[in-house]
């Protein structure tokens, strides 16, 4: 399949006039698109809700359209929890899927009502300890351990990874949060990261359910919601076929009328926290081919860097590149796009088949909508880009300023150097 950008060489060629690249630009008519399609594909479990991974996209204004749907918010630190905060969530909206947590997250998230998602045994008493009593609602998170395999050969390594409960202290962990009063139970599990797969939620929705059904049979505690988490991927590549969140819905309600509804659990609320599917492919990195470089290999350097967006830096993953205005032009140089870092990894595209690039051209690195400019840093002092909004009426809304000098100057104690510089 063809990936097009969701904006054309005009409409980015206005908004350089205001605001130079680099910067992060977001689809308000894409994100809502989206938005009504999970609700729809949801639509068949009354209490369903979806909590949106803050980390993928912390900007209170994409938040906020998330809001309009019903959304609430997954949280996993104090500055997430503190925007859920400022942004009003109900307290049943926001949902706290921390790990390694500190006494002090935990006691603010306690604080805001949120629903704490325990990611390990040893936490129930760090709580009862260091925060006191437990909420009446507590989830908690499971790792099945080993390999686990979809249909189509994807597989990830939870016994590798350091989250959740095994099952046996599943089975220990609701007993003694019943014993301190807990009263309704959540299960939550996040097994495979990037799916682009219809079939990862409806198995990992069967292999939760199950499992509820012999927690709820074996310890009595009443399992008020499911939580799938996220792991919904989007087609980086163009040759993937997007998921379609409707059959993902349908596959997840076939899974419950099977296991939970026989089980008498057909009051079981689903969640998701879905992060990537929710805004990866609305929002792209818009920036400048500023050089042209020719020693063992070609290379265009552009103004922005994995400062910026990190993903190919540190995963090797692949985003798709348009050049504005070159859509239809053959692709027949073989180009590396890099940033400035001093670091080899600084490079959005390797041995990548582009139409031919000239110094000014606009270059737009799609799917950065999700773990994108959250994910960025300041290594070489270099800022953090601006983050813009595309609205559905064609305007276009600043809803982050790019970082400045002072910014990255401010945490400096004792030492006034940016008084120093200007
Ligand atoms: C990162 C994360 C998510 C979102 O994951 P996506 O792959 O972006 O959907 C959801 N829940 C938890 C606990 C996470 O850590």
């Amino acid at each position: 399949m063809k990936k097009a950008a969701f904006v054309t060489k005009e409409q980015i060629d206005e908004i350089k006039k205001t605001y130079p690249t680099p910067f992060h630009l977001y689809d308000e008519a894409g994100l809502r698109r989206n938005c009504e399609a999970v609700k729809e594909a949801f639509s068949w479990n009354p209490g369903f809700r979806e909590y949106f991974a803050i980390k993928a996209l912390p900007n209170p204004i994409i938040l906020k359209i998330f809001q309009e749907y019903g959304f609430g918010c997954d949280c996993a630190s104090e500055t997430e929890l503190m925007l859920a905060r400022a942004l009003h969530y109900a307290p049943e909206e926001i949902m706290f899927s921390s790990n390694d947590t500190p006494a002090s997250e935990f006691r603010l998230a306690k604080e805001i009502g949120a629903v704490i998602n325990f990611d390990d045994i040893t936490h129930i008493d760090y709580f009862l300890e260091q925060v006191g009593p437990l909420p009446e609602t507590v989830s908690c998170r499971y790792n099945p351990g080993g390999v686990y395999e979809i249909s189509n050969g994807i597989m990830d390594n939870p016994g590798d990874s350091k989250y959740g409960f095994t099952k046996a202290q599943l089975f220990e962990g609701f007993k003694k949060l019943k014993e301190k009063g807990v009263k309704r139970f959540g299960l939550h599990s996040f097994l495979v990261s990037n799916t682009v797969t219809n079939d990862y939620y409806p198995q990992l929705a069967r292999t939760l359910f199950e499992l509820a059904v012999e927690l709820q049979e074996a310890t009595g505690c009443e399992i008020a919601f499911i939580n799938l988490s996220g792991g919904v991927g989007i087609a980086y590549l163009p040759e993937q076929t997007p998921n379609d969140i409707r059959i993902i819905g349908a596959g997840v309600q076939k899974a419950y009328q099977d296991i939970l509804v026989p089980a008498g659990m057909g009051d079981v609320a689903i969640y998701t926290e879905m992060g990537r599917f929710m805004s990866g492919p609305y929002g792209c990195l818009v920036t400048t081919a500023i050089h042209k470089k020719l020693i063992y290999k070609k290379y265009i350097g552009v103004d922005a860097c994995a400062v910026d967006l990190m993903r190919p830096a540190i995963y090797g993953a692949y985003h798709h590149i348009t050049v504005l205005g070159k859509e239809n032009e053959e692709c027949d140089h073989l180009y590396d796009i890099t940033g400035s870092l001093c670091e080899n990894n600084d490079k959005f595209a390797i041995d990548r088949m582009l139409p031919k690039i000239e110094i000014g051209d606009t270059l737009v690195i799609h799917d950065t909508g999700a773990h994108g400019y959250s994910m960025g840093y300041n290594y070489n002092g270099k800022l953090k880009s601006a983050e813009l909004l595309l609205k559905e009426d064609g305007s276009v809304q600043l809803i982050r300023r790019a970082e400045t000098p002072k910014d990255y100057f401010a945490t400096l104690d004792g030492f006034e150097i940016y008084q120093e510089l200007v």
